[in-house]
């Protein structure tokens, strides 16, 4: 019992140790882990942020661009809409009026000629020709908003079909000076002025240049597609103001197609405002390349790790369970199973120490075969072992109490050693021992034992050996006093205790 509890007070720190290992390396695992998923989604972040960055100011350029060319032509529109009212102006003949009104501005590529409608919408002035054939706009938005409304200001039409083309119609109301309705002054930018900004730009063909009116009017895409132009995106839950707020984002799908992107807006002021969108697939195409090869050299780093922590964990179990087996081998008698002289001699250490300590008595049998030559000689060497086995049996049957010791000493003599034992109790064992031994073996193969029997309560300078001496001095004397009997060790008065 004793020493089944050292066995595996010996075995623990390996078994700890393999556990420890064990338990380290899938705490490195998950923090290496951590961190490279830490580090990943940072580069991540930093991914979206630089094209987040790169898109707004695309989107902030491209307004410029727009704003800039809109308030030019809006000056254009705001000088006709004020010489309108010069006196002169009707007196002064068509070629001069025409060089009054419209300057070389109008004649730009991509914006259509500017034209005056009086209040009932009748055309009465086109910067294009002296001659303007008769028509009628009373009824498009860009005349009835300026005439119900004298703070309409600049005023941008959804984009229409406009003489030919797909345009958008700037237009102002031309108010007298008490701000009576005179008519309105209205001019266009064709679609192939966004076309050609567009193209100037080098995109991938899957990004998205938007334009918007601030009511959230789609007046150009790139990709063009005729069917987005002038939808409103109102309604629409994806796209909510918020999200496009100056400077904004959007990761999502958008109003056009199934593509999730990352929409950005410009940072502009003006009527219109661009939205610039990037396929999120393309904005993390290097960092998701990036990720799949760190990820396949952590992932193989780990399993290496715990692979081997594996291997190495077994190794360590099957190392203590080697060195268990070879400290029980070290300890016990191979013929008969009980400790040997060198457990003995650890096992009286501790116990007249504990003996010392606790101050009990620690009693000790020596107990020896009787005649035993003599039977090797007759029966021969293998049953003198058989003997031997027998008497140690007889021995562990009589002494059963956890903490008793009983170890093969040498040759054919055996030592019990019986914690807390007066040499009363130790005798009556040792009788018990020498009676079984004697009933057990019979016939012409009869053996005894002799037994010594000592017991001391030790004191501060004593040695173990002193126990032993006494016990072997019992044993001796009953060798002498016949054999088959016990005999208990008389020991100095201090030291006696039986
Ligand atoms: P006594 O009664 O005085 O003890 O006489 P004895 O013959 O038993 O004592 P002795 O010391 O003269 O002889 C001991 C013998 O025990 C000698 C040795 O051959 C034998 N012996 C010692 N170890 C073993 C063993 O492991 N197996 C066998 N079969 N015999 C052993
Ligand atoms: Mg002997
Ligand atoms: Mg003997």
């Amino acid at each position: 019992m004793l020493s089944g509890w050292r066995d595996v007070a010996a075995r623990r720190p390996w078994r700890i140790s393999a556990k420890l290992l064990i338990i380290s390396s899938v705490v490195t695992v998950i923090g290496f882990s951590a961190i490279c998923v830490n580090v990943m989604l940072d580069m991540r972040r930093g991914e979206e942020a630089l094209a987040r960055q790169t898109l707004e100011n695309l989107a902030t350029t491209i307004d410029a661009d727009i704003s800039r060319n809109i308030e030019i032509y809006d000056l254009s529109l705001k000088a006709v809409a004020s010489n309108m009212l010069l006196p002169e102006i009707t007196t002064v003949s068509k070629p001069v009026r025409q060089l009054v009104l419209f300057d070389h501005a109008t004649t730009a590529r991509h914006f259509g000629a500017i034209q005056v409608f009086d209040a009932d919408g009748r055309l009465t002035i086109d910067a294009s020709t002296l001659d303007p054939q008769a028509e009628n706009r009373a009824d498009e938005d860009y005349f009835r908003i300026h005439r119900d409304n004298p703070d309409a200001g600049l005023f941008i039409s959804r984009p229409m079909l406009f003489r030919g083309a797909y345009s958008i119609v700037l237009s102002r109301r031309i108010s007298d000076t008490d701000g009576g309705f005179l008519g309105v002054v209205a001019g266009s930018i064709r679609f192939s002025f966004f076309h050609e900004l567009f193209e100037r730009l080098s995109l991938d063909p899957a990004d998205t240049i938007t334009v918007l009116k601030r009511d959230r009017t789609i007046i150009m895409r790139r990709p063009f597609d005729l069917d987005i132009i002038g939808k409103n995106l109102g309604t629409r839950q994806d796209w909510k103001p918020e999200n496009l707020r100056a400077g904004g984002s959007y990761a999502g799908k958008g109003p056009v197609d199934v593509t999730p992107r990352l929409y950005v807006r410009g940072s502009g002021s003006g009527p219109l405002f661009v939205v610039a969108g990037k396929p999120l697939a393309a904005v993390f195409e290097l960092w998701r390349k990036e990720a799949y090869r760190i990820g396949a050299v952590v992932l193989a780093l780990i399993l290496f790790v715990l692979a081997s922590t594996l291997v190495l964990a077994r190794e360590i179990g099957r190392r203590a369970e080697a060195e268990s087996k070879l400290e029980e081998m070290a300890t016990t008698d191979a013929l008969t199973g009980l400790r040997n002289r060198r457990k003995f001699d650890a096992v009286i250490e501790i116990e007249w120490r504990r003996a010392m300590r606790e101050k009990t008595q620690l009693a000790l049998l020596m107990i020896d075969a009787d005649h035993f030559k003599a039977y090797n000689d007759t029966f021969g060497h293998q049953a003198g072992d058989q003997l031997l086995v027998g008497i140690a049996i007889c021995i562990s049957d009589s002494v059963r109490r956890a903490g008793d010791c009983v170890a093969r000493y040498g040759g054919e003599e055996f030592a019990v050693l019986l914690p807390n034992t007066s040499a009363a109790d130790a005798f009556k064992i040792a009788e018990t021992i020498r009676n079984k031994v004697q009933g057990w073996s019979d016939g012409e193969t009869a053996s005894t034992v002799s037994c010594g029997v000592a017991s001391l309560a030790p004191t501060a300078g004593m040695d173990w050996a002193i126990l032993v001496a006494a016990a072997d001095k019992a044993l001796y004397a009953a060798k002498a006093g016949g054999r088959n009997r016990a005999v208990v060790a008389s020991l100095p008065q201090l030291s006696l205790v039986a």
